[in-house]
């Protein structure tokens, strides 16, 4: 066993497979897979992953290993795996695939402390080596020929364990610690030699004299009432010692969290969770669609089945939409599984983050909460994955390795023999066709706790608007309810769809759309041209003057910014105070939480944001819920267009009356009768499920067929129109004749950063070749691409048609 199969920092065709290197001596038997390397690499060092350890190999003349940069693995073997599976999957390289499962943290510089965690003497030969001190770098460790497979054992043993200190202060927290010097003096005995007037030192003398271990330096002076200048003298002589101590730090205050105990099912979740325990109990890996609506107790069935896997000494991983990561959803889970529970948010520093992730290495929690990449905590005995509001498109991963979380789960918890509970109000069509299929076991709850009933839904027509001579943002009726909620000292949000960006075109009079005849998409206007462009297909007509509906001379493209809305408003309601939510209000860190809690505290009236107010919020005296341009999700330029529409409708309308006072819903648009707007205003789940597939099936999209989208982009808009060709014809020429090749055709962002930007778009139903061509194609223009100057991206399960 003195071969190690390495993975190399180098992202690259030529590079994407495993290296050869000869273990030296000194690694021998200490060496595991899944840690990390230092190998010669050409003239460079660089870092690898050990894949595999063996004794054979093809080559001879291997290259030694340089250094070895873990003590104990980062990767456990099911991550390795896991890495090699989501590689192929998603045509990405092996290192980005094991490089996405680890915390920032441990791609930095960094480096390794040794740190004693018995008051008891270590084994004799690493006793020498620490010489009655607590840390010792690890550095130290090995000039001084220490052996790894004993450090290993000690390791394993709990007795000492490796910290790894970053080079950048964010990244580790010290405190300074007080503990007395018993080992030296009578403390009783040197309090009495203390000078009469010393009181406030014999005070702290008394004090830790009494106290059982180290005391943080704060606390002391806080309790104590004094300050660092009287201690000092003590430190000075002895009597105290002062140490710096690594600590996690802690972003969720545990004392905060009220603990919650479990509550007596009703009905409907008693029958929802029975199947789920039951997967835990036989150990038999199952998927189950919990669908169920806004207030059914979702979560409690979450609570109650992690409950069972804690005790039976298993682990669970929670997803959910990193938006949804409020303190209200961290709430629950800490209140009920308190100190067991670690929360992986992107809103935490890398270093908070890495200590979140190291109690999941260490097995210090049972339960981790986090956004897409708590998906690879590093649990080894896992009991149950849940990720909720499963259609969140958050869960893709929109960059190298392209994973869907989903994906990754159904994976893990095969791995595992564990359910996998994917919840949620309006599940994606992909799962709720899969579960009607009988692929995915259908849970359902239908009711809302306490037989509260979702907020009425009032639809207004902004063309009648308009008709009427109203030609500002806001319908009379939303006028003259937010002014009455302003009188009642009640609260309104507000929901306009993304940042002022749009490019479809529309008639203010009749509400027509200027879609593809094709691809049953809107398309997409261009200014520079005066042109109107199906980005799926080619297709393109002149930007008309009059609308083919109705012959209007009112048809424009259509958008507002939350801006321009925030201004409309405080002319239209001065006395209202207004929190806009926004990306560029919401940018630095903490601010979301910031805005959000100054609106709990009714700081304010109207809370006026995209995207990022729609879920997971629960506001007591929310009573109005206006959403102000359903047209601008409705058509943007992606055939998900109508459901992600019926989504967020329904969840912006789960946001009002949640509490004892009832509430409403306002939704203005100018196309009313489209399907998902009044489906979504009855909340009727089953019945848009019925229309969309129709729609799926006519068009050939997912759920009936898969996508595939390359993206090509260079900084010549010839290059990338010739390649984007080439590419085309490759793939209409090596495919069946099944599958659909759409293009060359401008992405609906055709410039970005001045690069031009052409896409390539196949549907197709079972084309097993697909990924060699692609992987052939990316290896012919690999020169271009190393030079920086061509991109090109292949999504193999395109959630962001952009
Ligand atoms: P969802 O996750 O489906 O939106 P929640 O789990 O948040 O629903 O439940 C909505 C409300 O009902 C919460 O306040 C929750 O505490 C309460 N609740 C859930 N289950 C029960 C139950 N079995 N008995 C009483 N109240 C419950
Ligand atoms: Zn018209
Ligand atoms: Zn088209």
């Amino acid at each position: 066993m003195n071969i190690a199969r390495v993975v190399v920092d180098v992202p690259a065709s030529q590079t994407n497979h495993v290296f050869d290197y000869q273990i030296p001596n000194r690694f021998k038997g200490s060496l595991k897979k899944g840690m990390r390397v230092i190998v010669p690499f050409g003239p460079r060092k660089i870092m690898g992953f050990v894949l595999e350890i063996t004794d054979e190999s093809e080559f001879n003349k291997l290259k030694n290993i340089d250094d070895v940069m873990d003590v104990t693995p980062v990767l456990t073997e099911e991550l390795l795996t896991l890495g090699k599976w989501m590689a192929e999957k998603t045509l990405s390289f092996y290192i980005s695939a094991f490089q996405v499962m680890l915390p920032q943290v441990l791609k930095a510089k960094y480096h390794k402390q040794l740190q004693r965690l018995t008051e008891e003497g270590l084994p004799e030969r690493l006793e020498q080596i620490f010489a009655g001190r607590d840390n010792i770098d690890y550095e130290e460790f090995t000039s001084r020929n220490g052996s790894l497979s004993s450090l290993q054992q000690a390791i394993n043993d709990g007795i000492i364990e490796v910290n790894y200190l970053v080079h950048s202060k964010e990244t580790v927290k010290k405190m300074t610690m007080i503990k007395a010097n018993h080992e030296s003096f009578d403390l009783d005995e040197e309090i009495e030699n203390l000078p009469k007037q010393a009181t406030k030192q014999k005070h702290i003398l008394h004090f830790m004299a009494s106290q059982p271990g180290p005391i943080k330096q704060s606390d002391l002076l806080a309790q104590l009432g004094t300050s660092r200048s009287t201690l000092k003298p003590l430190i000075d002589r002895g009597f105290l010692i002062d140490f710096k101590q690594e600590v996690y730090r802690n972003p969720y205050d545990e004392r905060r969290f009220t603990r919650t105990s479990p509550l007596p099912l009703t009905n409907q979740q008693q029958a929802a969770i029975e199947p789920i325990h039951a997967s835990i109990n036989q150990r038999q890996h199952e998927v189950f669609l919990l669908h169920g609506v806004t207030g059914s107790g979702k979560t409690e069935v979450y609570l109650q089945s992690i409950q069972t896997v804690i005790d039976q000494g298993k682990e669970a991983i929670v997803l959910v939409p990193e938006i949804a990561l409020t303190p209200q959803m961290v709430d629950r889970f800490k209140g009920r599984f308190g100190s067991e529970v670690a929360v992986l948010h992107s809103a935490l520093s890398k270093g908070e983050k890495f200590d979140e992730w190291r109690k999941i290495q260490r097995k210090q929690v049972k339960v981790a909460v986090g956004a897409r990449s708590a998906i690879f905590a590093p649990f080894e005995n896992i009991g149950i994955i849940i990720i909720d509001e499963e259609h969140e498109t958050s869960y893709k991963q929109e960059d190298h390795p392209r994973y869907h979380a989903r994906d990754v789960a159904i994976f893990r918890g095969r791995q595992h023999d564990c359910p996998v509970v994917l919840g949620s109000a309006t599940p994606t069509l992909e799962s709720f066709a899969r579960a009607k299929k009988g692929v995915y076991q259908l849970l359902t709850l239908s009711e809302r706790m306490n037989n509260a009933t979702m907020p009425a839904v009032k639809l207004v027509d902004m063309r009648d608007e308009l008709h009427a001579g109203n030609r500002t943002m806001f319908s009379t009726q939303l006028k003259e309810q937010m002014e009455a909620r302003l009188q009642r000292n009640e609260q309104i949000v507000l929901f306009l769809n993304r940042r002022g960006y749009s490019t479809f075109v529309m008639c203010r009079d009749c509400g027509h759309v200027m879609n593809c005849p094709h691809c049953d998409i809107a398309l997409t206007y261009h200014r520079r041209n005066e042109r109107l462009k199906c980005h799926y297909c080619s297709y393109e007509e002149k930007m008309p003057m009059i609308c083919p509906e109705c012959e209007s001379d009112m048809i424009r493209y259509f958008g507002t910014g939350t801006q321009k809305v925030e201004e409309a408003l405080q002319q239209l309601l001065p006395e209202g105070r207004v929190i806009r939510m926004d990306v560029d209000t919401t940018r630095r860190k903490g601010a979301h939480e910031k805005l959000l809690n100054q609106f709990a505290n009714k700081q304010a009236d109207i809370l006026l944001g995209t995207q990022m107010i729609a879920k997971g919020l629960d506001f007591a005296n929310v009573t109005l819920v206006g959403v102000l341009a359903a047209d601008s999700l409705l058509n943007l330029p992606d055939f998900r267009a109508a459901e992600k529409t019926f989504q967020l409708l329904t969840q912006v309308s789960g946001r009002a009356g949640r509490h004892q006072l009832p509430g409403e819903v306002i939704i203005q648009t100018y196309t009313p009768e489209h399907y998902s707007v009044q489906l979504a205003s009855q909340y009727d789940y089953e019945a848009f499920f019925q229309e969309e597939m129709k729609i799926r099936k006519t068009f050939q999209y997912p759920p009936y067929f898969f996508l595939t989208l390359i993206t090509v982009s260079h900084p010549n808009q010839a290059k990338v129109i010739e390649v984007t060709q080439t590419i085309t014809q490759l793939m209409l020429k090596y495919l069946s004749t099944q599958a659909t090749v759409l293009g060359p055709t401008p992405s609906p962002l055709t410039r970005i950063k001045d690069r031009y930007r052409y896409q390539c778009m196949i549907k197709y139903k079972n084309e097993p070749n697909q990924r060699k061509i692609i992987q052939k194609i990316l290896a012919h223009y690999q020169t271009d691409i190393q030079k920086n100057e061509l991109l090109i991206s292949v999504d193999l399960q395109p959630y962001q048609l952009m």
